[in-house]
């Protein structure tokens, strides 16, 4: 699931194309549904708040990041201006740029915290068993 979430697929049944309308427009949010499995990527009233949460926390840390090695690398004399323009940036960059990747990320975290329920996606993830271990 996690390798599938950092592709931007579906978790669940790999389903690409997913920040992309008809047409190959890019869109900022996931849609209601995966046209793979069916599975709601809203699943309950409040999901997206663990989202934004994992991008406020990665977004933060970049920025702390940026400011710590900035001021490291440069002291004793930091130009302030460079690095506030450079915090500023990654501000502004890096919540955008990771928040398709928030959502299928928290998407993931949310299925390991509470599993598909049956009916959920119409696609089970996990693999069929081999034809002969059903025979038995
Ligand atoms: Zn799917």
């Amino acid at each position: 699931m996690l390798g599938r979430a950092v592709r931007l697929r579906c978790p669940v049944c790999g389903t690409g194309g997913l920040f992309f309308q008809p047409g190959h427009r890019f869109r900022l949010g996931l849609p209601e549904r995966c046209s793979g499995c069916e599975l709601r990527f809203d699943r309950e009233a409040g999901h997206w708040a663990g989202s934004f949460g994992l991008n406020t926390i990665v977004s933060f840390t970049a920025l702390f990041a940026v400011l710590i090695v900035g001021l490291f690398v440069t002291w004793p004399d930091p130009p302030a201006v460079t690095l506030i323009v450079a915090a500023l940036t990654v501000a502004l960059v890096v919540p955008l740029v990771f928040a398709p990747w928030s959502a299928t990320l928290w998407l993931v975290i949310d299925l390991r915290m509470r599993p598909l329920e049956p009916g959920e996606a119409a696609t089970p993830s996990a693999p069929s068993p081999p034809p002969d271990a059903r025979d038995h």
